[in-house]
């Protein structure tokens, strides 16, 4: 395995054969400038030996050599406090060469080019390895499964069960732009965001579907900067404490969020609304974590989970605080109770901090994903590794069967992956398109539903990215 690593010398030694104790207090470790990183733009991070790491003590990250910082590092972040990321993402996008080319063929190709490019890798991907569509795939697999296919798959099609998750996707803006982002988020979406008038046409919906609805479900970009996103909190919890009727509001935080400024009141405001934050983390070392999400997110994200730790989250009940792990390349997530252990013991040794579960979830092969698996050749390879790893126990938990997801503009999906790809709810009573599409029916919005369950009785529209969902342990 040495003979493998970069920059080897007459004392190198891999980290994970060396048994730390307190002698080594004070120890000076030097990480090699070059890396095996499988992330896709390892090539943001700076030269570990050109920042303030080089005098660092060796632990053991869920891919790569991990750098812990010293006592000198205040993980609380105070000179953090109130700044914005978004400059600093913003540079990344104006001269990370991946953000730069991603965002020249958007241009070049529309959003709807983008999805039908990579829709065609896909299926050229699994005619090459000879892998049917997905539903066909599902039901002539011969696996025993304790009937769950046949519970799900009716007369060829996939068939949702009573909804009881409403999701909404308030906005595309994010002080963020993750390489994996499956929404393509960033600082410059700012138009695509929830009005008003579809925010209360969801609390509508909310207030008129039956019991089985018991969780609202706010995801973005980061929901939190949506104008509309402490009225939904505040208007959903307030109606649930007085019907008196449970209902869990969870909010899809991105952690750093909770330092931007106009958010100093965020912990506080989630937690008067009892609101159960999950929040992603994909590692708990800052190298694969800043790689992925952008550079000095790791920094503010800790100073965040240490906010919402000192509100009492991840300690009171009813205070949840979940992580969210997703792999840093083409590779599927290693068991979520063994990597749950692991963060649970870094995070509690290394910065104090505690949250309830980890949930790991595998990387969809759509959009900025799809778009680097694509550029690294990678997507055959990709869609093996999903289509061999096929667990036919997931299929009736999808999420699809029991939740509905709703864009920034009102249109009804089956899940926040078909949301992306466009893919819309087209039902029975969808009214007809005009022009020249006339004849084809329209996808379903909140205006054209009277609660969620006028919805449990259409199919869920899969395609080729759905194998995505079946892989591991879904
Ligand atoms: S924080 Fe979430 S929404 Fe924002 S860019 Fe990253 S993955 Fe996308
Ligand atoms: S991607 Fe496909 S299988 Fe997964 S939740 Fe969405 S519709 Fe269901």
């Amino acid at each position: 395995m040495l003979d493998l690593a970069f920059g080897l010398t007459e004392t190198s030694r891999l980290g994970c054969q060396i048994k730390v104790c307190n002698e080594f207090d004070g120890i000076k470790v030097r990480i090699p400038d070059d890396d095996m990183s499988l992330s896709p733009s390892s090539s943001r991070l700076p030269p570990p030996s050109s920042s303030a790491s080089t005098s660092k003590t060796s632990s053991t990250d869920v891919n790569e050599g991990v750098l812990l910082h010293g006592p000198s590092v205040d993980w609380s972040a105070p000179d953090l406090q109130g700044t914005s990321l978004v400059s600093d993402t913003l540079q990344m996008m104006e001269t990370d060469t991946e953000f730069k080319d991603l965002t020249a063929k958007i241009a070049r190709l529309g959003k709807d080019g983008m999805t039908k490019e990579e829709r065609s890798r896909r299926r050229r991907a699994l005619d090459e390895i000879g892998i049917p569509d997905f539903l066909n795939f599902v039901t002539s697999t011969d696996y025993d499964d304790n009937g769950a296919t046949a519970r799900v798959v009716r007369n060829g099609k996939l068939m949702r069960s009573e909804p009881n998750i409403l999701q909404l996707n308030i906005g595309l803006y994010c002080n963020q732009a993750c390489n994996h982002c499956h929404v393509e988020s960033s600082p410059l979406r700012k138009s695509e965001t929830m009005d008003a008038n579809v925010a209360s046409r969801c609390l509508q919906l909310l207030r008129d579907s039956p019991l089985t609805v018991d969780t609202l479900d706010l995801t973005g970009g980061a929901p939190e900067l949506n104008a509309q996103f402490r009225l939904l909190v505040s208007m959903a919890r307030q109606w649930s404490i007085e019907t008196g009727r449970p209902l869990t509001i969870i909010d899809r935080c991105n952690l750093t969020v909770l330092l931007e400024p106009g958010q100093e009141d965020l912990v506080t405001f989630l937690k008067d609304n009892r609101v159960t934050v999950v929040a992603s983390l994909p590692c708990y070392g800052e190298s694969n974590v800043d790689a992925q999400r952008g550079r000095g997110v790791f920094r503010r994200s800790i100073a965040g989970l240490k906010m919402l730790n000192d509100a009492g989250y991840g300690d009171n009940p009813d205070l949840r605080l979940d992580l969210v792990y997703n792999p840093s390349g083409p590779f599927l997530p290693p068991s979520q109770s063994a990597l749950e252990v692991d963060y649970k013991r870094e995070l509690m040794e290394n910065f104090g901090i505690r949250f309830n579960n980890l949930l790991t979830i595998t990387n969809m092969p759509i959009k900025r994903f799809a778009d680097f698996l694509a550029k690294e050749g990678k997507m055959k390879e990709y869609m093996e590794l999903l289509v061999n790893n096929y667990n036919p126990m997931t299929v009736d938990g999808l999420m699809c069967l029991n939740t509905v997801s709703v864009g920034w503009d009102g249109t009804l999906y089956d899940c926040d992956f078909n949301q992306q790809l466009g893919m819309g709810i087209v039902g029975e009573g969808g009214n007809e398109v005009g022009g020249k599409e006339k004849g084809k029916r329209k996808k379903l919005s909140v205006f054209d539903v009277d609660s969620l369950t006028d919805l449990a009785k259409i199919s869920v529209r899969v395609d080729n990215h759905c194998f995505g969902c079946t892989a591991g342990s879904g």
